[in-house]
């Protein structure tokens, strides 16, 4: 007879590797719930580290702190993908780690993500692998252009990405997203003509349950996440398609925990991804203050083995990232009583930084 996993008791420690503003509202989702959060970062002031007294702080390949890290928590997880696969491991050797360490294999690398979407039937741009530029040129070849270079790993909000629009670019592109690194391999994929972009986040918990939030809109600015618009203005049939694409996809990783399906709406309603977020993802943000159960309650809920809440919004919402300097005029934007402020205590308030954002809620549109 086969035992469900119980429930981590209120009290129990959850482990969050990463210091940064999702690791601090998933501190401040558990700590409601009951549980203490212990933050593992490299930096002694990060957010995280501001809403909970529990830190270890130390490098992500330090072994001596993450053992002592591990063996003061119940659970351990992430709040972001790019945690070294050694470090994944040597944790997971130790301590219950949710999801699991091959979710996060799957997820850091945008190849073996994307093979991993069309082995289990999920659509995606076309794509080849790049790792010099006569397989780049190959490459351009076969998905014409445009096209976008991307490295495989550690690129995000457009950083380490090129845009091809022949082959005349093939050499600066490579050289751009080779960076330093010789043994670079990158992913070209041909450009998606979009009529929107959109995103699902769905949470999956232990006994296999999932929570869907609806699809959600997205604007990108200089390739950072502007806004979002909830619910996304799509018609119900591609709403349902996106929303079976991300149950689809943590049921297929076996996930415990919670994911931000990223997609792109082509002009003809078809869904494609465009990459996996194994954690709160920054177009969730929203549902703190418009659902009933908050992406990062629900990432909690999955963590310590709860059952998940309800997904279901109260009020319609559209969220907007605090860049930089934006996050000074905090109190003109507390002038508007239906929007609500969060700010992740960051010092400096660098160009294109996410120091913050607000959302405004509306009236639920049925
Ligand atoms: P990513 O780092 O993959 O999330 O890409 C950042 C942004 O670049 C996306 O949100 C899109 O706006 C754009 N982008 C990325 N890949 C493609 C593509 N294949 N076709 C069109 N636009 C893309």
């Amino acid at each position: 007879m086969s035992t469900l996993p119980q429930p981590l008791p209120p009290g129990s420690v959850v482990g969050i590797l990463g210091g940064g503003q999702l690791g601090r509202m998933t501190a401040m989702a558990a700590a409601r719930l009951g549980y203490r959060s212990h933050v593992f970062c490299p930096g002694a002031d990060e957010p995280a580290l501001q809403v909970t007294p529990l830190a270890t702080v130390g490098d992500y390949g330090d072994r001596e702190a993450l053992a002592r890290f591990a063996e003061s928590v119940d659970v351990i997880t992430f709040e972001f993908e790019n945690v070294p696969a050694d470090s994944a491991a040597f944790l997971a050797e130790r301590r219950l780690v949710r999801p699991n360490p091959e979710v996060l294999a799957i997820c850091r690398n945008r190849l073996r993500e994307k093979d991993f979407l069309a082995s289990i039937g999920v659509g995606t741009t076309r794509y080849a692998e790049v790792t010099n530029v006569e397989a780049l040129r190959r490459g351009l070849r076969n998905l014409g252009v445009p096209a976008v270079l991307k490295t495989a790993e550690l690129g995000y909000d457009g950083k380490g990405q090129a845009l091809l629009r022949g082959t005349a670019d093939c050499e600066a592109a490579w050289q751009a997203v080779q960076g330093h690194n010789p043994d670079c391999v990158a992913v070209l994929e041909a450009f998606v003509d979009f009529r929107m972009e959109i995103s699902v986040v769905v949470a999956r918990g232990v006994r296999g349950q999932t929570a869907c939030y609806v699809p959600v809109e997205n604007q990108h600015r200089a390739h950072i996440l502007d806004s979002t618009i909830a619910p996304a203005r799509i018609s119900d049939v591609a709403a349902a398609r996106a929303e079976a694409i991300a149950r689809h996809i943590a049921e297929s990783l076996d996930l415990i925990g919670i994911v931000g399906v990223e997609m792109f709406l082509t002009q003809d309603d078809q869904v494609l991804v465009n990459e996996l977020a194994p954690r709160p993802h920054n177009s969730g943000h929203w549902t703190i203050d418009a659902c009933l159960t908050s992406q990062f309650e629900q990432f909690v809920r999955a963590v310590v083995g709860l059952p998940l809440g309800s997904p279901e919004r109260h009020s319609d919402a559209v969220m907007k990232n605090l860049l930089g300097l934006e996050a000074n005029d905090w109190e003109a934007l507390l002038s508007d009583p239906l929007v609500k402020l969060h700010l992740y205590g960051k010092g400096e308030a660098r160009s294109g930084r996410k120091m913050g954002h607000v959302t405004r809620l509306s009236p639920r549109n049925p």
